[in-house]
C-alpha cells in the first residue's frame, strides 16, 4: 500500500492525501488552500475509485465541486448538511450539489481491495473524522483534523485505542510552528471549558451589553457562549445562520444543542438587518429541506431588536451584521468578544483595521477568548505515543521539521511513502 501526500504536508490548508493498491485508489479529502491561492486536484482524479472528507472545512473540502460525480464521495450526514449550509450562505465557498453517501463511526466501508474505518474526532467542526485505511495486510490511520480539549475529548482516547500500532499516521501538526505565533494581547484557553468560564467572567464582571464572534459551524464554541450567557442570567440571541447550523445538528444527533424553543436561546430573525439571510433561507428552503426550520423562526423563540434594546445588557449576542446591530441598538458602551483565530486581526486579514479599532475605543471592552481546534504539542504527543504507530508522517503543518526533535525518525517532505 502506497501513501501519496498530493498536498498538505508542508502548509496548513489544500488538504489532499491518496492511499493506493495495485487495484484501487483512493481520496482523502480535497482542500482549499487556507490563504486563496489556487488548490487543484490531483492529476488522473478519473481513476479514484472513492473519496473520503473527513470534515466541513473548506481546507478539506473546498475542491469538492472539481471531483467528477461518477467519483463516489462519502462524508458524515452532518457533514453534508454542513457543506451545503456554508455554501448556500457564503458563496465564497461555492455552492456543494452533489450527491454524497454517508459513513458512520466504526463501521467500515469496502472500497476495492482498501477497508477504510471512520472514527469520531475531537474538532471545532463537528462530525470530524479520522481513518484507519487497511489493505495489503497493512494498517494506515489518517487522523483528519484533531484537538483533545474540546467538548468530545473521549473520542480521541477511542480512536487512538482502535487504530493501535498502526504501520503509519498521518497525523495534523497544526501546532508545530517554527516560532510561536505573535498574539495580540489575548487570553489564549486551554479547553473550551476555559472559553466557557472566560466569557462568563466577563459577563459577570463587565454587566455591559455583550457581542460575540466566533464561527457558527464551531458548535462547540457556541455551545459554551451559549453556557455562559445561561450562567450569566443573559439570554444568547444569534443570527439565521448559526441558528440554522445548530437546528440542523439537532436534526441528525437529537436534541442536544441549544435552538430557539430553548429557554434564554432566540434568533434574531424578523428585522430588516436579517432580510438577506432571511432570503437565502427562502430561496433555498427546497433544494435544503429548511421549511420545518423556517417554521421555528415563526414560533416563540424569536427576539427582536427592539426588545433587545429594552435591556441590552441582559443579552449575548452573536449577530453577523454586529456593527449595524450596535448602531440600531443604539449602544455605546459594550463588551466585544473575538473568538476565532487570532490571525484573522492581523493587518494581512483585517485590512481595513476594524480589530484595531474595536480594541483602540474606549467605549469597547476588547477580549480575545479562543482554544484552537487543534492539538496541543502535548496533545499531540500524547496521541502519537498512545497510537504507536511504525511511521510518522506529519501533516497540515507549516514546519514539519518541528517533529524531528522528539520524533527524528518522523517522515518529512517525502510525497510518495509505501507501506
Ligand atoms: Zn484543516
Ligand atoms: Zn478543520
Amino acid at each position: 500500500m502506497k501513501i501519496i501526500i498530493h498536498r498538505g504536508n508542508e502548509e496548513i490548508g489544500a488538504s489532499c492525501i491518496e492511499v493506493q493498491t495495485a487495484q484501487t485508489r483512493v481520496i482523502f479529502d480535497v482542500g482549499l488552500e487556507l490563504e486563496g491561492k489556487p488548490a487543484v486536484v490531483p492529476q488522473n482524479i478519473g481513476g479514484v475509485a472513492a473519496l473520503f472528507i473527513t470534515h466541513a472545512h473548506p481546507d478539506h473540502y473546498g475542491l469538492i465541486s472539481k471531483v467528477p460525480a461518477e467519483i463516489p464521495a462519502y462524508c458524515g450526514a452532518l457533514t453534508e448538511d454542513i457543506m451545503r449550509i456554508m455554501g448556500t450562505f457564503n458563496p465564497r465557498f461555492g455552492e456543494v450539489n452533489r450527491t454524497f453517501r454517508h459513513f458512520a463511526h466504526g463501521e467500515p466501508v469496502q472500497i476495492g481491495d482498501i477497508t477504510i474505518t471512520p472514527y469520531a474526532t475531537d474538532h471545532s467542526v463537528p462530525d470530524s473524522h479520522a481513518f484507519q485505511v487497511e489493505a495489503d495486510g497493512k494498517r494506515i490511520l489518517i487522523s483528519g483534523d484533531f484537538r483533545a480539549h474540546g467538548r468530545k475529548t473521549a473520542l480521541m482516547e477511542i480512536c487512538a485505542r482502535a487504530v493501535h500500532t498502526p504501520d503509519a499516521l498521518v497525523v495534523d501538526g497544526t501546532c508545530v510552528v517554527e516560532r510561536a505565533p505573535e498574539e495580540p494581547q489575548a487570553t489564549v484557553c486551554n479547553s473550551e471549558k476555559e472559553v466557557e468560564d472566560g466569557i462568563l467572567k466577563i459577563l459577570k464582571e463587565e454587566k455591559l451589553p455583550a457581542f460575540i464572534d466566533a464561527s457558527s459551524i464551531n458548535v462547540d464554541r457556541i455551545i459554551s457562549a451559549f453556557k455562559a450567557a445561561k450562567s450569566a442570567g443573559r439570554t444568547f440571541a444569534v443570527d439565521i445562520y448559526t441558528a440554522l447550523i445548530l437546528w440542523i445538528m439537532n436534526k441528525r444527533y437529537g436534541h442536544i444543542v441549544p435552538i430557539n424553543e430553548w429557554e434564554g436561546f432566540r434568533v434574531i430573525s424578523r428585522c430588516d438587518l436579517a432580510r438577506p439571510q432571511r432570503r437565502t433561507l427562502y430561496a433555498n428552503q427546497d433544494r435544503l429541506g429548511l421549511s420545518d426550520f423556517i417554521s421555528t423562526l415563526y414560533r416563540v423563540g424569536v427576539v427582536k431588536p427592539e426588545t433587545i434594546a429594552r435591556n441590552p445588557s441582559q443579552y449575548l449576542i452573536k449577530f453577523n451584521r454586529r456593527e449595524e446591530l450596535i448602531r440600531e441598538l443604539g449602544i455605546r458602551e459594550y463588551s466585544y468578544i473575538y473568538s476565532m483565530w487570532s490571525g484573522y486581526m492581523s493587518p494581512q486579514y483585517d485590512e481595513q483595521g476594524r480589530f484595531q479599532r474595536l480594541r483602540n475605543s474606549p467605549n469597547v471592552r476588547f477580549h480575545f477568548i479562543h482554544t484552537s481546534g487543534h492539538a496541543t504539542w502535548d496533545e499531540l504527543c500524547w496521541f502519537i505515543d498512545e497510537v504507536a504507530p511504525g511511521k510518522l508522517i506529519p501533516f497540515h503543518t507549516s514546519y514539519p521539521q518541528g517533529f524531528r526533535e522528539k520524533y527524528p525518525d518522523a517522515i518529512i517532505g517525502v510525497k510518495e511513502i509505501e507501506v
